[in-house]
């Protein structure tokens, strides 16, 4: 059985490495579980980070995190790429435990896993992701000054990401399952008072077609089975995200789409010791400098927390 540490972090975004930094620097010696496959977070995944402040002609994603582990580990924070896959968070003394089945404890946890985006399951996705396929309108909708985009999805995501996209684009196709759309009220009457902004209903993309960059897509009809190709430089896919907090369940409130529950604007969960941050708690901003933000939050309501024990 491993010595009991002051603080574990579960999670390496930019929110576990935020809540690393601060706290290695309040000399806690934190133990930061990065993930096996995706160490570093969502934003290996892309290309230029434009909107991080600090870095004027922007940043590649993946030497940002870089540089986030490099900043925690000088102050001495203690990185592991590995998966934690169990948890017992309830005690005064958690645990965690890794893919090797070592058990690891400590006073405090900070959960930043973070949220998968879903995605639409096809070849070429992941290859032109930052090559034309997007997630996340407002990091990369700046890229699409004049061009057409296409849209997946008709929830409040999709019409928000549309109505966005519109401002910069030159049109704005919302591809959608249905004939009809699942967001509200008012963000369907926005988007559909937008000139920029037609709709291909009860279709689904059967392609994403480019070489190096995102050329069209294929798309079929649900209902004829009809494919039509329809020519986009851009693809924003709205049809979800979802948090990582599997591993909480039962232990932790979560609300009712898995979202890790905190009392706002700490970062407390229901559980005395364990803290949350970044997109695995936000359903609204899902940006890294808010997840940032709040691993810092996270980081603090810790360090105030042990001080309080000791
Ligand atoms: P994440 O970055 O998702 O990191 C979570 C980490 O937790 C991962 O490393 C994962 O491996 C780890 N983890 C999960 N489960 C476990 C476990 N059981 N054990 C150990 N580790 C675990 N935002 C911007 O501000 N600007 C942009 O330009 C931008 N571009 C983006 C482009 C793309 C393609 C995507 C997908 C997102 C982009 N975002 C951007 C959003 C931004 O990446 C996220 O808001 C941010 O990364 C969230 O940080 P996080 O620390 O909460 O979680």
């Amino acid at each position: 059985m491993s010595d009991v540490r002051n603080v574990i972090i579960i999670g390496s975004g930019p929110a576990g490495y935020t809540a690393a930094l601060y706290t290695a620097r309040a000399s806690l010696k934190p133990l930061v579980f990065e993930g096996a496959v995706t160490a570093g977070g969502a934003l290996m995944n892309t290309t230029d980070v434009e909107n991080f402040p600090g870095f004027r002609d922007g940043i590649m994603g993946p030497d940002l995190m870089d540089n986030m582990r490099a900043q925690a580990e000088r102050f001495g924070a203690e990185l592991i790429p590995d998966d934690v896959v169990a948890v017992d968070l309830t005690g005064g003394i958690k645990t965690v435990t890794d893919t090797a089945g070592t058990v690891h404890r400590a006073k405090a946890v900070i959960i930043t896993t973070g949220s998968q985006h879903r995605k639409l399951g096809l070849p070429n996705e992941d290859a032109l992701s930052g090559r034309g396929v997007s997630w996340c309108a407002t990091c990369d909708g700046f890229f699409f000054k004049d061009q057409d985009i296409a849209v997946i999805g008709g929830g409040d995501t999709a019409m928000e990401e549309a109505t966005f996209l519109s401002r910069f684009a030159k049109s704005v196709t919302i591809v959608h399952r249905r004939d009809t759309l699942r967001a509200s009220k008012a963000m369907q009457e926005r988007a559909f008072a937008d000139p920029k902004i037609s709709f291909i209903w009860d279709s689904e993309v059967a392609e994403i077609q480019g070489d190096q960059k995102l050329a069209a897509l294929k798309l079929r009809n649900l209902k004829t089975g009809e494919t039509s190709d329809l020519p986009v430089t851009g693809l924003f896919i709205a049809i979800g995200h979802d948090p990582r907090t599997e591993l909480f369940k039962g232990q932790l409130d979560l609300d009712d789409e898995g979202y890790l529950k905190v009392a706002s604007p700490s970062t407390r969960t229901n559980l005395t010791g364990v803290f949350g941050a970044g997109d695995v708690v936000d359903h609204t901003y899902r940006q890294a400098i808010t997840a940032a933000g709040t691993g810092c939050s996270a980081a603090l309501d810790a360090e105030r927390f042990l001080a309080a024990l000791a």
